[in-house]
């Protein structure tokens, strides 16, 4: 049996993806599941959804805390979830990533290591920053749990005649361009994920140690202390950051109001700084923002 874990943020097709590499090896006459396990259901969140192919009916029905390849949507995952946690000595790691595979080189003695820059070609071909298929292509190339024709059947199936085209086009062009280490060819090195991106901006960076578990909310998961969403970095979910241009700001302050997560306030001047703390990087305020005042860059990775 192949299990196989998605790692993702709220909005990205974690779960989508799931569902299509299950979707692609049905039709291949295999069996499979797909589910996902959510935190927080919100945009931006870290999500995690996972994937069983076998050739014999599948009586499991557990998470996947062993899996034989992990699957990372979202390069800013790495400082705030251990992707590797359980992930087997013979297992592969795909990362979207604009690095090589030798800068994830793991102390585990993986089988294979991947990257591939989704979010460029997301961008490029989709115009969002939806990875989920372009991730399926980058698997495909590296380990082909199933074949690429059962994938883009399964993406016709699931999306209309023009997303179709064009998650079908990104998903051919992860395939084409996916970097491939073949670990055992390569010395064991020491664990880089220590170098992983860090958070960009004028603002102090996401603290994760300083946020709170779910395991210590009261029973019900009500919190009841007043100013409590203080305590939940929510920046450390962002991939991407608002920039303020302030000679086209007019300091309507719609930003302020429709940002969900608090994370503008205004100054002295009149204008609405952002805190990086707080901000998911969901784009709301770049949207709305009425003269154009506000850019969402890509997050840097450290060391590209
Ligand atoms: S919405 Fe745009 S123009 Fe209005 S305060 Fe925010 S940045 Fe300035
Ligand atoms: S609305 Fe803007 S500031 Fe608020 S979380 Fe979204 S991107 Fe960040």
């Amino acid at each position: 049996m192949l299990e196989i874990r998605f790692h993702g943020r709220g909005g990205q097709g974690a779960v989508t993806s799931a569902e299509l590499l299950a979707e692609a090896a049905l039709t291949e006459g295999k069996h499979a599941q797909a589910f996902p396990s959510f935190g927080p259901e919100r945009r931006g969140a870290p999500v995690t959804s996972y994937c069983r192919i076998d050739e014999l009916p599948i009586r499991l029905r557990t998470n996947i805390s062993a899996p034989d390849i992990v699957l990372v949507l979202d390069p800013s995952l790495l400082k705030t979830v251990n992707v590797t946690d359980g992930l087997k000595e013979t297992g592969t790691l795909i990362i979207n990533s604009q690095k090589g595979p030798e800068h994830f080189v793991h102390n585990h003695k993986l089988h294979k290591i991947a990257t591939v820059d989704a979010t460029g070609i997301a961008l490029q071909i989709l115009g969002r920053s939806i990875t989920n298929t372009i991730l399926l292509g980058a698997l495909i190339r590296t380990i082909a749990p199933v074949e690429l024709s059962s994938i883009t059947a399964a993406i016709q199936k699931r999306f209309d005649q023009k997303n179709a085209a064009l998650n079908i086009q990104a998903l051919q062009q992860a395939y084409q361009e996916t970097k491939i280490l073949n670990m055992p060819d390569y010395p064991t090195q020491e664990n880089q994920f220590a170098d992983a991106p860090a958070a960009t901006g004028e603002n102090a960076p996401v603290q994760p140690q300083a946020q709170s578990l779910w395991i210590e909310l009261e029973l019900g998961c009500l919190i009841t202390n007043p100013g409590n969403s203080k305590t939940y970095y929510t920046g450390s979910w962002r991939s991407f950051y608002p920039l303020l241009n302030k000679d086209r700001c007019i300091k309507c302050g719609i930003c302020w109001i429709l940002c969900p997560d608090a994370a503008y306030t205004q100054d002295t001047e009149g204008f609405y700084p952002v805190d990086l703390n707080y901000c998911k990087g969901c784009g709301i305020c770049a949207h709305e923002c009425p003269t154009g005042a506000i850019t969402m860059l890509q997050e840097k990775e450290a060391g590209v």
